[in-house]
């Protein structure tokens, strides 16, 4: 067996369009804290740092004259105790070492250097930090978002295993110490919420279990291992001439990620969670053993196991479905918003293959997009972008939208502007490159329902470009009424003064989801509710500002409150915070029943409870 340790193994990972950025980081970890800090109030802080940052630059000058540095001071962001993390100056400049360094000592303070952001430590507790330092040795995993937005923030050890066998080899070691551990694919995530606090948790990432093979076209299905990714995947099947289908996500996420913790694409006439098309799963579970399901939608063990919170073990392999490559159609209308608001939402949504809508609140429209089924032997070649910007357009987006955290018109200007860039096909022709201007656009079925980045571009977060999001499920049946109250608190927001957009470049997606009946997704059925039509997902991602706070903070918190307390609602897994994750614990949103069936496949699977995370914790698991 290889050797596996907590260093990345030397060989690249394959060729993939999108990139992960949950690289593991050196020694110290933060953990984001929003405590009051007695003694210090907002305005001393930013004086201290002030003089601090005066002789830190002048630091940096002597060290790299020929670099310019960030000439304002960012927010500074509580982080531990009295140390603060100040964002944006670090990106400056790119000749540091990645270790740790202390970079300058004043009479006020102290700056850390760590990686690509700066820590500000308060002059009495630099004695306690520096043996902090010397004996800590966590680290941190990243999500998608890159250094400052911890996914895991806290673990004893990062590994990389290469085989099936040094999960199983990780696991009960884990198991024999009684020791947390969790299994990580790309980091997509958007919280902190995917390991439990728990400094001791050892985490794997597996990336490098990313063989695919077995494509048996007669069976429709192909094995892959769990670090294989969509586009991956996607790739590897077209140049087979064959498909995933509709079981996929928006983005470069691992399969076995997506199967973990539910995710989705939008359909309500097609199957589009991504664990419908799983037909077997191989988990090493708690105890470190390599179990193997195959699909039987009678059995709890495979309803936990299709939506398992990473909770049961770790999914290594899949059987996953798929189909002979097909192309498909994308259109785009604009809609007014009464005409969804008060329209047949099930019947706009059903009656393609996949379908969604964007909600652009200021401006009361709504796009529409829809997609199906066209002959292979159609012409079109389309790539649909997703998340990639020029870096004009995140400068101006980053110009508009920190403007925007204080003065309202400029969120309706960003509103509108985004609007008008989207109302046009986010499609170039994938031969030529050039943008297609024209609705509908066609293309093989990948490219068009999810593509992937332009080459010249990239993804907004690599520009700077971070979000918040919020995501509730609710019945289809009653999507009408969740709309008009959410309606209704804009309307009240904007009779107080605080009108409210969109901030988020493709506005407030509404995704839709066919019923898949295991037990813990959020398209489950229970009787609370008539989830039998499947169901809206109510996705409000929004621009998150360099100090952290948005135009209108409360607004969102209220919104949470308000449609958990007086709907039926479920969570998207990985796209809430932890406050929402505890208001639908405290509502009872999630089914007391299901919990149960659920925790009695996780006590044969996992009765340690090793495979922990804050999701699980929350929900008593
Ligand atoms: C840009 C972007 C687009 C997205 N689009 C969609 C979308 O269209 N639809 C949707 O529903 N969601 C979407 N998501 C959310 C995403 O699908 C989930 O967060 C998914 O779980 C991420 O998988 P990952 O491979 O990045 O895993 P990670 O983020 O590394 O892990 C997520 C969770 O899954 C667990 N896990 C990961 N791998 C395994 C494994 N092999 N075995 C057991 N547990 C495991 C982890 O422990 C963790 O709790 C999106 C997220 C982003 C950032």
């Amino acid at each position: 067996m290889r050797k596996t340790g907590s260093q990345k193994p030397p060989h690249p990972t394959p060729a993939l369009r999108g990139r992960s950025h949950a690289t593991p980081a050196k020694r110290p970890t933060y953990v984001p804290s929003t405590q009051e800090l007695p003694g210090i109030t907002q305005r001393n802080l930013i004086r201290r740092l002030r003089g601090t940052r005066k002789h830190f630059l002048h630091c940096l000058k002597l060290q790299w004259p020929d670099h310019t540095f960030a000439p304002t001071l960012q927010t500074p962001v509580p982080i531990r105790g009295h140390a603060y993390l100040m964002q944006g100056y670090a990106l400056r400049y790119s000749r540091c070492s990645p270790s740790p360094l202390l970079t300058s000592l004043t009479g006020q303070g102290a700056v850390y250097q760590h990686g690509k952001t700066l820590v500000m430590i308060y002059t009495p507790y630099l004695a306690l930090f520096g043996i902090f330092l010397a004996h800590s040795r966590a680290e941190v995993v990243n999500t998608f978002d890159g250094p400052g937005f911890p996914t895991c923030a806290n673990v004893a050890q990062i590994l990389y295993p290469q085989s099936i066998e040094e999960v199983v080899s990780i696991v009960k070691n884990a198991s024999a110490t009684n020791t947390p551990v969790r299994a990580l694919g790309g980091g997509h995530s958007w919280y902190n919420t995917s390991c439990s606090d728990d400094p001791r948790t050892i985490v794997f990432k597996t990336e490098y279990l990313n063989r695919i093979s077995n494509l048996d076209m007669n069976a429709g299905t192909v094995d892959i291992e769990g670090g294989v990714t969509f586009l991956q995947l996607a790739d590897w099947l077209h140049a087979r001439n064959a498909s995933i289908g509709y079981t996929l996500v928006n983005w470069n996420i691992t399969i076995a990620g997506a199967i973990a913790m539910g995710a989705h694409r939008s359909s309500l006439r097609e199957d589009s969670m991504v664990a419908a098309a799983a037909e077997a799963l191989d988990i090493v579970n708690g105890k470190g053993e390599l179990v193997h399901l195959t699909k039987d939608m009678t059995s709890d063990t495979w309803l936990a196991a299709t939506t398992s919170l990473g909770l049961l073990g770790a999914i290594v392999k899949i059987k996953f479905k798929v189909r002979p490559d097909f192309k498909v159609y994308a259109d785009q209308k604009i809609l007014d918003e009464q005409d969804v608001m008060n329209g047949d939402i099930y019947g706009m949504i059903s009656k393609y293959a996949t379908a969604n809508l964007w909600w652009w609140p200021g401006l009361k429209k709504f796009h529409y997009r829809y997609y199906d089924e066209i002959s292979i032997n159609d012409p079109g070649r389309s790539l649909q972008n997703t998340f990639s910007v020029s870096s004009f357009e995140a400068s101006t987006a980053t110009l508009l939208l920190e403007g925007g955290t204080s003065q309202a018109w400029l969120n309706s200007l960003a509103e509108k502007t985004f609007f008008a860039v989207w109302s046009l096909p986010n499609f170039r022709d994938n031969t030529t490159q050039l943008p297609i201007l024209t609705w509908p656009t066609t293309g093989f079925a990948y490219p068009v329902l999810i593509g992937g980045l332009y080459p010249d571009q990239k993804p907004e977060w690599e520009m700077n470009l971070h979000g918040y999001t919020l995501e509730l499920a609710f019945p289809v049946t009653i999507a009408n009424k969740v709309l008009q109250r959410i309606r209704q608190l804009f309307d009240e927001s904007e009779a107080q003064g605080f009108p409210m957009t969109s901030t988020y470049r493709s506005g407030i997606n509404l995704k839709f989801g066919k019923a898949f009946p295991d037990l813990l997704s959020q398209v489950t059925l229970t009787d609370e509710a008539d989830w039998s039509k499947g169901v809206m997902m109510y996705d409000h991602p929004s621009y998150r500002p360099k100090n952290g706070i948005r135009y209108n903070e409360p607004f969102y918190h209220n919104l949470a409150k308000t449609l958990i307390s007086e709907f039926p609602c479920r969570p998207h897994w990985t796209k809430n915070s932890r406050e929402v994750l505890n208001l639908v614990k405290e509502h009872g949103r999630v089914d007391a029943g299901h919990l149960q069936r659920f925790e009695a496949v996780r006590a044969q699977f996992d009765p340690q409870r090793i495979f922990k995370s804050v999701v699980g914790e929350t929900f008593g698991m």
